[in-house]
């Protein structure tokens, strides 16, 4: 018998795979990544997820989940987590495409790592149900860690797993799943909780921003998002600034052809990407923001910022930089 299962990286996930495996079924692993996930920077595949394939030796399938996932978090059917976390979506989503992978490889069912009351927002029963229904799974998902406490599925009443070996875990303790990981002797799962940007308040301030001031963003609008300090100039306008070299080159990398860049000419300092309306007033308050991130920022003495890329090139701005109460004011996120 052959199933899917649903891999995060995350201890749950590790767990009710490697207790299917235990029943002798055939186990093919599927993971999600997104730009949203705070364990892969760059790479297009989960560290905690290959680490986990890797223990239960098993094949791993990676899809990025990043477009759908954009969809949602601008216009969620289902509402927001706590912060900007479209959970039910998101989790909507995945599901749908664990079904195509399901009817691509000929597997019965999907298997998961949810436990019933664990998450508020998508793990309480009525949004497991909802979940499974909306994504075209009905009674076709398997989560061996609540099984127990759930009506059983159909891979359950067909006998194609074993009900007895089910658990009954609920709520928000770990420790049950500690000690069954101990049991199994399984001791490297390094993202036990998951990592989602879109549930950290600072960043989720940043997307209701973008969402407010462009709600048509953009993928590489979220990967700037994840990079330097950023201030909100005009309803038309952002300014990034770098906080450090290897953030200064990631700004160089996703600068689009109408954004402005700008550094100081004659000190070392960071780079600025203006995003949006470019008109006087905002380089000048893009170029004050920039000299006050200089190396020396001298406050009673003038900065000489240049111009490096997009439209206005090659012209230097001398400006005064900006106070802290004024880069406050204009903050987004932290
Ligand atoms: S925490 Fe993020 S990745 Fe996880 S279900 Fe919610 S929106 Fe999706």
């Amino acid at each position: 018998m052959r199933a899917v299962s649903l891999l995060s990286g995350g201890l749950d996930s590790l767990l009710a795979t490697r207790m299917m495996i235990e029943q002798g079924l055939e186990v093919h692993a599927l993971n999600f990544v997104t730009t949203f996930c705070t364990c892969t920077p760059k790479s297009s595949s989960c560290s905690a997820a290959t680490s986990a394939v890797r223990q239960l030796g098993i094949e791993l399938k990676v899809l990025d989940n990043t477009e759908g996932l954009i969809g949602a978090v601008k216009s969620p059917r289902f509402g927001y987590g706590r912060n900007m976390n479209p959970c039910l979506d998101c989790r909507i989503l995945m599901f749908s495409r664990a079904r195509e992978h399901m009817e691509e490889i000929g597997a019965e069912f999907l298997i998961t790592g949810e436990v019933l009351g664990e998450r508020p927002m998508s793990q309480h029963r009525d949004a497991l149900r909802l979940i499974e229904k909306e994504s075209g799974l009905s009674g076709l998902i398997v989560r061996p860690l609540s099984a127990a406490l759930l009506e059983p599925s159909i891979p359950e009443q067909k006998g194609w797993v074993d009900r007895q070996a089910m658990l009954a875990i609920s709520g928000r303790s770990r420790r049950p799943q500690m000690e069954l990981a101990e049991s199994f002797e399984l001791h490297d799962y390094p993202c036990p909780a998951g990592g989602c940007r879109l549930t950290d308040p600072q960043f989720a301030a940043r997307i209701r921003d973008l969402l407010e001031h462009r709600p048509d963003f953009t993928i590489n609008d979220t990967r700037l998002l994840k990079v330097g300090r950023h201030f909100r100039l005009s309803p038309h306008t952002k300014a990034v600034v770098g906080r450090e070299e290897p953030e200064n080159e990631r700004l160089t990398a996703l600068a689009e052809p109408a954004d402005v860049s700008m550094e100081p000419a004659e000190v070392p300092g960071p780079l600025t990407v203006l995003r949006g309306e470019s008109q006087e007033p905002m380089l000048q308050l893009a170029a004050a923001i920039t000299a006050r991130y200089t190396s020396k920022a001298p406050d009673e003495s003038a900065v000489r910022v240049a111009l490096i890329g997009g439209p206005p090139q090659g012209r230097i701005l001398e400006v005064m930089p900006a106070g802290d109460d004024e880069l406050d004011a204009l903050r987004i996120g932290a």
